[in-house]
């Protein structure tokens, strides 16, 4: 659903006439936004960006195209959010547990010293 999102955002971005810079702007930065999603780099500063953005189209863009360049993007937010998180969320860092660190420590000390 993301491809498809991202497919009909590029369509309004190429179709965008560059006259007003919500427009101009906005669509280009959604689609840089869910390019980064579909290839596994959201971040949690996106939605609220998101938001922003599509306020800003809806409201000050001149003509249709630009009011209307928002929606495949939030219709698939709205219809299927729990399969874009999933797709945008970021895995955390692996904690080192500091246990098993010291032991591997100790354990290749060991090895160099025995081999000395
Ligand atoms: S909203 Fe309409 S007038 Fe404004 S840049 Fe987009 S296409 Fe052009």
């Amino acid at each position: 659903m993301l491809d498809m999102a991202l497919n009909a955002l590029k369509f309004f971005r190429n179709e965008s006439c560059g006259k007003c810079v919500p427009c101009r702007m906005g669509s280009q930065k959604m689609v840089d936004i869910v390019t980064g999603w579909t290839r596994g780099k959201g971040s949690a500063d996106d939605m609220p960006l998101i938001d922003e953005l599509t306020d800003a189209l809806k409201l000050t863009s001149i003509c249709g195209l630009g009011q209307f360049a928002h929606a495949p993007l939030t219709s698939v937010l709205q219809h299927f959010r729990e399969e874009v998180d999933a797709q945008t969320t970021i895995a955390p860092e692996p904690s080192i547990d500091p246990t098993a660190a010291s032991d591997l420590k100790s354990s290749f000390t060991s090895t160099i010293e025995a081999g000395r």
